[in-house]
This record gives C-alpha cells, structure tokens and sequence, in this order.
C-alpha cells in the first residue's frame, strides 16, 4: 500500500503523537517528552544526541501538535483540515523535490524527498513524517490514520489492513480487553435470556472458550481474523447451546 520507507516514517509519526499525555490503554500516561533526556529514548531510531538541548525538545513538541492535530483531522474525516496540517509541515520542509528510490528502473514510481543532509535530526523527523504523510494524502489513504477505540485509549495508529477495518492500537492490549469485555457482556446477556443459570455448565471447562481466549489474547494477529474466528466459535457455540436445550 505504502512503500515501505513511508510505513516506518508512519509508525514513528504515531510513535510520536502518542508519547503526549492522556488515555494510553487504559491507563493514563505522564507526558513522555517532558524533558531533554527523554527524545533519545520516546524515539530510539532517530539519533536524538543523549543530551538534546531544550530548543530540539520545543522543536519536537511542536512536531508532535502538528502531527497529532493531522491525525484527528483525519479520524475526524476532515480532510480539508487534515491536508492543511500536512502543508504547514511540507512548508517547513523547504522544497519539495521527486528522486528515484534505488534501485530504479524506468518505470519505478519516483517519491517525494526534502531537506539536506546537514540537517539536525529534528529537522529530519519533521521533513520525513511531512513527507510520509504527503505520501498518504496523494494516496488518497488519509482515513488510514486512526485513534484507538479501545476503552480508555487515545493512541494514533496507521489501519494498514485491507478492508480498513482496525480499530485497536497495538501497544495496549486494547482489542484483548474489548473482545473480553464483549465477551463477557454478551455471557450476561445470554444468562439473562435464559433466566436459569442452575442448568448452565461452566464456561471454564467450555474448551470453545479455552479456544476463545487463546485468540483473544492474540493481540498482534489480524483485527479481521479474530473476529471472524469469533464469529465462527460464537456460531458453534449457538448450536451447541441449542443442543443442550
Ligand atoms: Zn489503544
């Protein structure tokens, strides 16, 4: 979908906006640019010196708004609002130039570059992330980048499935502890509707739900593929529950 230099720029652009303070999974997280010292480790592949002054820090932080306010203007599906963040960061990118990634043949797409190699690396992260994120706008990919859904979470992430169909950050267990929560609301809608639970087995040696949970805490599988999983052992599980009536 992206190439692949655009993909990890995308990650780190979430990487980023979520090191700001808020709902992080479910817990609510310090601001983890609070100081200097903590560029190098809230962004390990960008070689921040271990000493980064307080102007690279401000410089960051700025980087950061920017990049988080595009990502709500995208999940929003404001997408006017949205290119207009992506052009204040390409401005700050000075020109914008097409180069032919390498290798090339005649045919291979050519792709956007900026800036110079004398850059300081906060200047780099800001020309690469306007970059990627131009990249997505021209792709017409915009409403790829998310906020979770997860309860108690704000994290950005980039829905690079097929079927647009993400919903829950990766770094949280936020899916696990949605699908457990529906899980678990539809185990109490299901014992309301029968009214008796006295004839019920226990789900805990329901091997389905031993299955269930396995997948359930398959947190970097596929979002897609659990849930039709799911929907598969939830339809099992209806026929056996007939059965047994
Ligand atoms: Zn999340």
């Amino acid at each position: 979908m992206f190439s692949a230099t655009t993909t990890s720029r995308l990650a780190q652009a979430a990487t980023l906006a979520n090191t700001a303070p808020g709902p992080r999974g479910g817990r609510l997280l310090p601001d983890r640019l609070d100081q200097p010292a903590e560029l190098p480790v809230a962004l390990p592949n960008w070689n921040f010196d271990e000493d980064p002054s307080s102007a690279t820090l401000r410089s960051v932080r700025k980087l950061r708004a920017a990049v988080a306010g595009i990502w709500q203007d995208a999940h929003a599906l404001d997408i006017d609002a949205a290119l207009e963040g992506v052009n204040h960061l390409l401005a700050s990118a000075g020109p914008v130039h097409v180069i032919a990634p390498e290798p090339a043949t005649e045919r291979t797409p050519a792709v956007l570059a900026a800036g110079q190699d004398s850059d300081v690396p906060e200047k780099t992260l800001s020309t690469s992330l306007a970059l990627a994120l131009a990249e997505v706008a021209l792709a017409g990919e915009l409403t790829r980048l998310r906020t979770c859904s997860g309860e108690d979470c704000t994290n950005a992430f980039v829905d690079l499935t097929r079927n647009r169909s993400k919903q829950f950050c990766d770094e949280a267990n936020c899916a696990n502890r949605a699908h457990v929560k529906a899980y678990r609301a539809r185990q109490a809608a299901e014992s309301s509707d029968r009214g008796d639970h006295s004839d019920h087995p226990d789900h805990s040696d329901d091997p389905d739900h031993e299955a269930e949970s396995d997948e359930m805490s398959s947190e970097h599988g596929s979002l897609e593929d659990a849930q039709e999983k799911k929907d598969k052992a939830g339809k099992k599980k209806a026929k056996k529950g007939k059965k047994k009536k």
